[in-house]
């Protein structure tokens, strides 16, 4: 096949729709993986670093809210005691805020609001120092008016940043709250979206499935389903199978077109040897003319059809043994063929002519009397005397017949007459020609004898009745 004329077989095709789907498929899971795979990290965004962040803050909210009472603690502290344990609440209060506060800045993007929340805690630290300080020396009461109005203002600038870093980290938790439910409706949209796309990858998958199903219904389905028909009619034409392309259905079609051809030339040449044979079975191979089985059938049926009385005549060839003897066994065969010509030309294709054997010829044909009949064979006769049979080297060789007629009357025989009484009368009707042939032998020959009697096939049937009853 050239290169022209190539197109993809049905083998490549199917890999190739196998392969489009195989990778439809695997795109289709490797998407749905992806898209698993981002929902999983967002959800896992949300609940850890943000929930942390919200923990935390709202832990940051409560430990200022409890560093303005530990603030009041130690501003009201009256012994040293008191001073030092209230101190060390508070430190302890503000390191646990500085490390908290520490983790959500790591993350957080309100770098304004944490930078002031910085601010607060250094504050913070210098006052509960100097607020330390000051209570510590009004409980020794080495303190003044002065310092008294000092630590007053101390202790309410502290409930001032310790309230303001609450109010801080609750503006942040809140913010906070306001970025989770952002990102959760952001991870809604995503989910849609996602959902949306795998929903048209696989109506995408279900129309390819679909449109190759299509595909293959028409290129082999349909296609084996018509030459399964083809081959199934009691008729089986070479036109029912597709000529062109090139795919394995086409070459499969192209085989069985060319094994129809080859079994209906088989069956056409079976046929001519069929009718050669059936010919050879009911004819003489040399002249062509019906044989004696033949001739016996076919005079059977033109007794039960005719209307007209039948002649029944023999003919042989006078003292053939000389001319044989004389000129050849090859030009005997030649004189048999001329004079079956000669017989055949002058009697009508309704007629029955056969050679029984040897150079013995019959013929049973419809007449309206003996008389006509006698008339009839011996202008035959007077043809043969007439014209020698003329050899291919210019030798003549001259031919004579005698010829014995015997006369059916009272034709057709009834339909229903079996085989066994026409052929009864048939062979009564031959019997009386070969006599009257007889005669004509011993007349000298050249002749033609008529039979005394007629055969009356009527007394014969009634004697048939008669016999069955
Ligand atoms: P009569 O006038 O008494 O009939 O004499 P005849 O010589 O014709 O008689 P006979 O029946 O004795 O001879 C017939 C001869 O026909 C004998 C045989 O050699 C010859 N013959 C039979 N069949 C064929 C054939 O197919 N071809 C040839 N060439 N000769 C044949
Ligand atoms: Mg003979
Ligand atoms: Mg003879």
């Amino acid at each position: 096949m050239g290169v022209k004329g190539y197109r993809l077989g049905l083998n490549a095709k199917t890999l190739g729709i196998t392969f489009l789907i195989a990778l439809l498929v695997v795109g289709a899971t490797a998407l749905t993986a992806r898209a698993f795979e981002r929902l999983h990290a967002l959800v896992e965004q949300i609940s850890q670093v943000e929930m942390e962040n919200l923990m935390t803050s709202v832990r940051v909210v409560q430990q200022a809210e409890s560093l303005i009472s530990l603030g009041l603690m130690l501003y009201a502290a009256e012994t040293q005691n008191e001073r030092r344990r209230a101190l060390v609440e508070l430190t302890d209060r503000t390191v646990w805020i500085r490390h908290m506060t520490a983790e959500v800045s790591a993350v957080g993007n309100h770098a304004d609001m944490l930078q002031r929340v910085e601010e607060i805690q250094q504050q913070l630290d210098l006052n509960i120092r100097q607020l330390n300080h000051l209570v510590r020396d009004r409980i020794n009461q080495r303190i003044d008016a002065d310092g008294q109005e000092e630590l007053r203002l101390l202790a309410a600038q502290n409930r001032e940043l310790a309230g303001e870093l609450s109010v801080l980290m609750g503006y942040f938790a809140t913010q906070v709250r306001l970025q989770m439910t952002q990102q959760s409706q952001h991870l809604q949209q995503e989910i849609r979206l996602h959902q949306q796309n795998l929903v048209a990858l696989a109506l995408f998958i279900l129309l390819f499935a679909v449109l190759a199903g299509a595909y293959f219904d028409l290129t082999v389905v349909r296609r084996i389903l018509k030459m399964q028909r083809a081959v199934s009619k009691p008729v089986v034409s070479v036109q029912d199978f597709e000529q062109r392309g090139t795919d394995e259905i086409a070459q499969l079609s192209q085989t069985v077109r060319s094994y129809i051809e080859r079994i209906q030339q088989q069956e056409a040449h079976m046929q001519c040897i069929n009718q050669e044979l059936s010919f050879l079975a009911e004819h003489d191979p040399l002249t062509g003319l019906a044989n004696r089985r033949h001739f016996h059938a076919a005079a059977r049926r033109l007794l039960r059809q005719s209307s007209l009385p039948l002649c029944v005549a023999l003919c042989d060839i006078d003292h053939f043994k000389r001319v044989n003897d004389q000129k050849g066994h090859a030009v005997g065969d030649v004189a048999l063929k001329y004079l079956a010509e000669l017989l055949a030309d002058g009697l009508r294709e309704t007629d029955v002519l056969a050679r029984l054997g040897g150079e013995e010829f019959a013929a049973i044909l419809p007449v309206q009397s003996l008389d006509d009949a006698e008339r009839l064979f011996n202008k035959l006769r007077h043809s043969l005397e007439v014209n020698p049979l003329c050899l291919p080297d210019g030798e003549t060789v001259q031919l004579t017949c005698s010829f014995g007629l015997a006369l059916v009357e009272s034709t057709p025989l009834a339909l229903e007459a079996s085989d066994d009484f026409a052929e009864a009368v048939l062979d009564a009707a031959l019997l009386e020609a070969d006599q009257a042939l007889y005669r004509a032998k011993a007349q000298g020959r050249n002749c033609v004898c008529v039979a005394k009697t007629a055969i009356q096939a009527n007394v014969l049937v009634v004697a048939e009745g008669d016999q069955n009853e």
